[in-house]
């Protein structure tokens, strides 16, 4: 029954969309990606708009050649980029002229020192915040959009849609903006307002569906297979292996950003897992460049517990990922049943990582904490992040020694609801006898 159902959705998958724009012979210019690889199997695949191997059913992934760089050529080449992510061109499936093309350039976000959260935390060893709320749709989703609307372009599809919790649909909305691209995106119905508002504003079509994320991903999949999909590109289903690309470069902007250096420990959230393979993707390419010293770096996973199936199945010490009915206010995480989830457990256990997660409560107090003492406002994604550094901390888990990178994802105003407690100090009549009179002289 499962296997049917996995069977229909990568037969469906090979379905191409017309004639690819920038080919006639079925080859597509994607730089230096060279094909589809499967995770499983390693079967491969021309590039094109398939997300699963047809030998096994396994996920796709971007295979490349690298093999003409020269590691200080390159790296030249890359700091005399351009301040978004189009600096690491050469190792992303894009075309080489990619920075010319209408695009909201996400990226080269601030990596910041945070020594005040450092010092309450305990931590020796060096804190850094990458702080992705400053994208251009103010979360990290800008990053993977921009590489799906490249081989949105390539592949010839006219309409940009996505299953979303939220970012990604306002990500997938500038972009298509932008770029030209028609868009529809579908959502769960009871998202933040700041959300849906952010996925609207933008122009495109925004559909509610009465379910969750995982019932939303579940439309989408019947979509991409009925003619009424036909022409659609979406970006986490049918161009997921290029989408998922794009979380490479928070791996090369962080090392970059730290002067070339791999950070020692990560802490990273998880949704549907992939951000966090593909940051590990992007750390192991760096080092088989030669851009970094080869060196052991752990990664640890951050969920919220309302929405925890990688951590339960990481602490139960199972390879399997057991989906779970999400309820949590983190819920830009919030996927029951992540597509990542296995890659993920492996990748904590072979680096000597661990997952993670944290109350609802603790997840309100770490963005509290976070903006007392960093100024940084996070969204409950990175409520989640802060909050499983601390927890792991006191654990005895990650260690305060070790150069350390926590990553915040999106934006507080786009979740005011989760720290809705937080207002005025007082109200005053307009005189100073008022002021005193409320303590605050
Ligand atoms: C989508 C998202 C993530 C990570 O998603 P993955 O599916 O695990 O790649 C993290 N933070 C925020 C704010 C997001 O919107
Ligand atoms: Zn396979």
């Amino acid at each position: 029954m499962r296997k049917m159902r996995r069977k229909g959705l990568a037969s469906m998958a090979v379905q191409t969309a017309e004639t690819p724009a920038n080919s006639t012979d079925g080859t597509v210019d994607l730089g230096p990606a060279t094909a589809l690889s499967c995770r499983e199997c390693g079967h491969q695949v021309p590039l094109g708009p398939v997300f699963a191997c047809e030998e096994c059913f396994g996920p796709l992934e971007i295979a490349y050649d690298f093999s003409a760089y020269d590691t200080e050529e390159l790296r030249k080449r890359i700091e005399a980029g351009p301040a978004n992510i189009w600096r690491y061109a050469p190792l992303l499936p894009v075309p080489a002229d990619v920075a010319t093309k209408p695009n909201i350039n996400p990226g080269w976000t601030k990596l910041v020192q945070a020594d005040n959260l450092a010092r309450e935390l305990g931590v020796t060893g060096g804190l850094y915040v990458k702080d992705d709320s400053g994208n251009p749709t103010h979360s990290f989703k800008d990053r993977v959009v921009a590489q799906a609307i490249e081989a949105a372009r390539a592949f010839g599809f006219t309409t940009l849609s996505c299953s979303s919790t939220g970012n990604l649909a306002g990500a997938v909305g500038a972009a298509a903006a932008r770029a030209g691209f028609r868009s529809c995106v579908f959502i769960p119905h009871d998202l933040e307002q700041g959300k849906v508002v952010m996925a609207a504003v933008y122009g495109g079509e925004l559909v509610g569906i009465e379910g969750n994320y995982d019932d939303v991903n579940r439309f989408c999949s019947e979509l991409i297979g009925d003619p009424a999909g036909e022409g659609w590109g979406f970006v986490n289903v049918n161009l997921r292996p290029y989408y998922a690309e794009g979380s490479k470069t928070l791996a090369y902007e962080i090392c970059e950003q730290l002067g070339w250096r791999l950070p020692d420990q990560l802490v990273v959230p998880i949704a549907s897992g992939s951000q966090l393979t593909k940051i590990d993707k992007g750390l192991k390419e760096l080092i088989g460049l030669g851009l970094v010293e080869d060196k052991p770096y752990k990664i640890f996973g951050a969920q919220a517990e309302g929405c925890s199936p990688v951590s339960t199945a990481f602490k139960a010490g199972h390879d399997v990922v057991r989906p779970q009915k999400p309820n949590t206010i983190a819920k830009s995480l919030a996927i029951g049943n992540p597509a990542d989830g296995p890659y993920v457990l492996d990748i904590a256990r072979r680096t000597g990582g661990a997952v993670e997660d944290v109350t609802d409560e603790q997840v309100v107090d770490a963005i509290k904490l976070l903006a007392r003492t960093e100024g940084i406002f996070a969204e409950t994604a990175g409520g989640v992040t802060v909050g499983v550094t601390k927890k792991l901390i006191e654990n005895g888990v990650l260690d305060p020694s070790l150069t350390t990178v926590v990553l915040n994802t999106g934006d507080g105003l786009k979740t005011l609801d989760a720290v809705a407690g937080t207002g005025l100090t007082a109200t005053i009549r307009p005189n100073l006898d008022s002021f005193r009179e409320a303590g605050l002289a």
